[in-house]
């Protein structure tokens, strides 16, 4: 459990330091990103790289690497569009409050 933790820090300072540069930052809501990050740990054990936690994954590598934490880069207008990550674990550094936002389809994004 402790090793556990120990990763779940590792990812959340080094996942940090990359969606800083894309400009996002961690959601505030303390419970949810902990939540979130421990699926991380916990399917990055299973699979070998921390995947998607709100993302299926579909058994075709190339694909599945465009859902491996942070998957910002390949999904970049979509993300910008709805201001957060599909998880809603980043969101725009100019977000103030997340609970304003929602999950809009990819499908919805003009
Ligand atoms: S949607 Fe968010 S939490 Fe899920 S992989 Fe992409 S960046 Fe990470």
């Amino acid at each position: 459990m402790e090793v556990a933790k120990k990763r779940k820090e590792v990812l959340r300072a080094w996942f940090t330091a990359v969606v800083d540069k894309l400009g996002y930052k961690v959601t505030p809501n303390a419970e949810m990103a902990d939540f979130l990050l421990e699926q991380l740990v916990l399917l990055e054990r299973k699979h070998g790289s921390p995947y998607c936690p709100c993302q299926a994954l579909s058994g075709n590598r190339e694909a599945d690497m465009k859902i491996v934490c942070p998957c910002i880069p390949y999904h970049r207008k979509h993300f910008d569009y709805m201001k957060q990550c599909w998880c809603g674990l980043y969101i725009h550094k100019d977000v103030t409050d997340p609970t304003r936002l929602r999950q809009i389809p990819a499908s919805e994004v003009p």
